[in-house]
């Protein structure tokens, strides 16, 4: 097997990579303004979200928030809202918060310079690199998945690249590398070739404009490259929640706090099943208790969601329940009783969405009662 010291030929003294970027780049609405702000909400967006999916998402924030101050001054509902279903939702609150911290620290302007993007929230080495250089011109590097499946290759390198040191050694390649006066393009470039050209599975050497040098083709090893240790297997969690309805056909919704996961965002109360649970709707029936003081007996259930986040997977299990004693005119900032129809207004995270849908249906089957 072949060290990660051999020499791959380096690809800046050539335009190889900036012209074929140049006759290939994939028209993407980021990629047509110079505005910082779109810039980096594009690059916030992009983190851990397919191209084609955030372009909808992006273009309607931008009518909504056209420019930091907008976005400073919405209600965090509004902005969650409009992330809703892009995932990661403490990249929306992050970006909110950022923005206002722009406002008060920095009059309204993005800093120019990757150190000082990195003070604010949400915005890492990686983002700060990706903004400083297109944005704004800096020799800032960039390392993101792409980048470092690009560099693995042409280095041939036979390290485990999620160890913190081999991802040390990448972002000095990264830096060595870059392009002296056209940093932007040239990161962008590299994050297209992996994204498109050099792939996960089956690189197109072939199309690939950095083919001559890269130590990984010649040797034939591009298929096993990138190398990085197999994730652990996700643990499983049973969710459990309630369809709670009071006199007036609402239905109670909970807020989740903004600190947590899908911080922000709204559920319907209910928690984690135990261990110690006789059952799931013994379960459901704590967790009430515990939470907002209400005693529910359980009815119909729906379908379960099956649910997947980046360290655990979950099954929502959700019923009808009918109200046996609480504060079932409670509203306050975390909880609200809303009719059916409103849902559509709040936020909710992937799987309360699909249970929502899973309830709509079993209502136009008659087998429950959202109306
Ligand atoms: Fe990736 Fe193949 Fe290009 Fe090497 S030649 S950088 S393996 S696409």
């Amino acid at each position: 097997m072949q060290s990660a010291t051999a020499t791959p030929v380096d690809p800046r003294p050539d335009s190889r990579l900036l012209d074929w970027y140049e006759r290939e780049a994939a028209d993407l609405p980021w990629r047509r303004t110079r505005d910082p702000y779109a810039i980096w909400l594009a690059e916030v967006m992009l983190q851990q979200t397919q191209v084609n999916t955030v372009i909808p998402y992006y273009e309607r924030f931008l009518r909504r928030f056209p420019d930091i101050a907008s976005l400073a001054a919405a209600d965090l509902d509004e902005v969650l809202k409009l992330w809703e279903g892009l995932g990661y939702y403490s990249r929306a609150r992050n970006l909110q918060r950022a923005a206002r911290q722009v406002m008060q620290e920095h009059g309204g302007f993005l800093p120019r310079r990757a150190a000082e993007l990195q003070k604010l929230p949400g915005i890492g080495r990686y983002s700060a690199g990706a903004i400083a250089s297109i944005a704004f011109a800096e020799a800032a590097p960039v390392l993101d998945g792409n980048v470092m499946r690009v560099f693995a290759r042409l280095t041939d390198l036979d390290e485990d690249i999620t160890r913190s040191a081999t991802q040390r050694k990448l972002w000095a390649l990264a830096q060595d590398w870059l392009h002296p006066t056209r940093p932007g393009a040239w990161n962008q470039a590299l994050m297209e070739l992996g994204r498109r050209v050099c792939r996960p599975r089956q690189p197109d050497c072939p199309r690939c404009p950095l083919q001559k040098g890269c130590l990984a083709r010649d040797r034939g090893r591009q298929n096993e490259l990138p190398r990085r240790r197999p994730r652990p297997e996700r643990p499983h969690h049973d969710l459990v929640v309630a369809l709670l309805r009071n006199a007036q056909g609402e239905i109670l919704i909970q807020r989740r706090p903004e600190d947590g996961l899908l911080g922000g965002l709204w559920t319907f109360p209910g928690g984690r099943a135990m261990a110690e649970d006789a059952s799931l709707e013994a379960a459901l029936q704590r967790c009430l208790r515990e939470t907002l003081a209400l005693a529910v007996r359980p009815g119909t259930a729906l379908a379960p969601v099956q649910h997947g986040f980046t360290h655990f997977r979950i099954t929502l299990h959700a019923w009808e329940c009918a109200l046996v004693c609480g504060p079932e005119e409670s509203r306050s900032p975390e909880t609200a009783w809303v009719q059916p129809e409103e849902l559509g207004a709040y936020s909710f995270g992937g799987a309360e969405r699909a249970l929502i849908a899973n309830w709509l249906t079993a209502a136009t089957r008659g087998s429950a009662t959202p109306r």
